[in-house]
């Protein structure tokens, strides 16, 4: 365990729960990296992870960056995530079953809900045996459309500093993955008078796209990102800025959904000093989560609450924009910095 200890994604965790049931074959990690603003919350990853220590690891970077999207995001939650390590010779009805009760046993200190691999098959059965599970249908229901109305707001702040207007009329948009946050965020844009550009690894994305917004001119995926316009917005997977892809880039902004856009810290650095206004991925899209948490407010779920924590990504956004300039430091430096002095601060 001493090794495990010494590997680089640990950063003052407050805890890691090892999970460990041999009869339904449940074997996993919840990290909980920092509860200073309140009781911890973070998905739960359902994958085929090839060792204990690459599932520790995954949960460690995955609960860390949760502290720091609840942080701008002004939740009153700390980062957690759970990992399973996905095991087809048992039972998924067990095997959550399993988990729901190791959920239960921190008893309302980590709050849970869906992330990548997690089907509502598996919800369902985590619902079931457990009252931390968030993101429920009947309540949040569907974080998409919040994502993309958080991204629209950060969007609008990348615009006013840029351009003098948050005005979308006439603007020109690229947008990279049409699917549940890409589309309602080319809806929002569309509806606006925004000139959009979308591409779709995905023909039938595509398809229904084109049915709605018959405007929106389609591109081929591998040519989205260097198309000339205002704003590029990845909407699809990680991974989409790096020292080969930053040069080809066309555009004076880049607000988009997608998780993990930069490949290294290193490459919010070359954004900056490329001249391109990159807004932070997980301030962008906290939108999903601010909705999520919303189900643990003691009031109970608000959806008029949500809508005004969601324009509240506009503020941080702005106050980030402007740290940025004024100290000429990335985007992505102030922001990681801000959530720090936010979390660190509370105790
Ligand atoms: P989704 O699966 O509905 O949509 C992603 C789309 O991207 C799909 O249509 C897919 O075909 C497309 N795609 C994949 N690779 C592509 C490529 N190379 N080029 C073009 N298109 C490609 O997922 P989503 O829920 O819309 O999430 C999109 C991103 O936003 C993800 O990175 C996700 O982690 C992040 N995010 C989502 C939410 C949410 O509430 N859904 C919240 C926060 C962050």
């Amino acid at each position: 365990m001493t090794d495990l200890l010494r590997i680089p994604e640990f950063h003052d965790h407050e805890a890691v729960v090892y999970l460990n049931d041999k009869k339904s074959g449940l074997r996993g990690f919840i990290g909980i990296h920092n509860t200073n603003l309140g009781p911890a919350a973070g998905g739960t990853r359902y994958w085929h992870y090839t060792s204990e220590k690459d599932a520790l690891r995954d949960a460690m970077r995955l609960s860390r960056a949760m502290t720091y999207k609840c942080a701008l995001a002004r939740v009153p939650h700390g980062g957690a995530k759970g990992v399973i390590m996905a095991n087809s010779h048992h039972r998924a009805s067990e095997l959550f079953t399993a988990y729901a009760k190791r959920v239960n046993l921190l008893r309302g200190t980590f709050s849970t809900g869906e992330d990548v691999g997690l089907t509502p098959e598996h919800l369902r059965v985590l619902e079931k045996n457990s009252p931390y599970i968030i993101g429920r249908e009947r309540f949040a229901g569907n974080p998409s459309p919040w994502a993309a109305k958080g991204v629209f707001h950060a969007m609008r702040a990348a615009l006013e500093t840029t351009f003098g207007t948050d005005e979308i009329a006439g603007r020109t948009f690229a947008i990279k993955g049409l699917g549940k946050v890409g589309t309602v965020l080319c809806g929002m844009l569309y509806e606006r008078g925004g000139r959009i550009i979308g591409a779709d690894i995905d023909a039938a994305r595509v398809k229904s796209v084109k049915r709605k917004y018959p405007k929106v001119e389609i591109v081929s995926p591998k040519d989205i990102h260097h198309q000339r316009v205002d704003v590029f917005a990845p909407c699809a997977l990680g991974d989409e800025f790096s020292k080969k892809t930053i040069p080809q880039l066309r555009c004076q902004v880049v607000c988009g959904g997608a998780n993990n856009q930069l490949t290294t810290p290193e490459d919010g650095n070359r954004l900056h000093s490329w001249g391109i206004l990159y807004v932070p991925d997980y301030l962008a899209n906290g939108g999903g989560l601010i909705n999520v948490v919303a189900e643990l407010d003691k009031r109970g779920y608000s959806r008029k609450r949500v809508e005004r924590k969601v324009q509240g990504i506009y503020g941080t956004a702005k106050e980030i924009i402007q740290r940025s300039r004024g100290e000429n430091k990335p985007t992505s430096e102030v922001a990681d910095r801000l959530a720090e002095t936010i979390f660190l601060k509370k105790k």
